[in-house]
């Protein structure tokens, strides 16, 4: 290599950087990659069991049960609207016909 085509130093370096930058994307990419897989593989799952949530009416509600572990899950200000319904007093009629509509399903 002569003293004209041989790489300087600050080339060097240069590549030396663009290559780590690249290095550090791909990194970033693949773990933002296995966050969604990851995320994918829990969708509508049970966090207690890892059955298949199944999302059934719930008086005016609609929320996801477990049918392996009978867990239940309820999304974002479903718990208040729970709250309301038992001021007025429907909730225990509304968890006496859930559950009674479980155990007739078992049969
Ligand atoms: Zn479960």
């Amino acid at each position: 290599m002569t003293a004209e085509n041989k790489p300087s130093r600050n080339e060097e370096e240069y590549f030396a950087k663009l290559e780590a930058e690249r290095i550090a994307r791909r990194s970033a990419e693949m773990a933002r990659l296995n966050q969604d897989a990851e995320r994918k593989s829990h969708h509508m799952r049970c966090p207690k069991c890892g059955g298949h949530l199944m999302t059934k009416d719930f008086s005016k509600l609609q929320i996801d049960q477990c049918p392996d572990c009978q867990g239940v899950w309820l999304d974002a200000g479903e718990m208040e609207a729970v709250m309301a319904l038992e001021e007025r007093g429907f909730m225990s009629k509304a968890l006496g016909d859930f559950f009674g509509s479980l155990r007739g399903k078992k049969k």
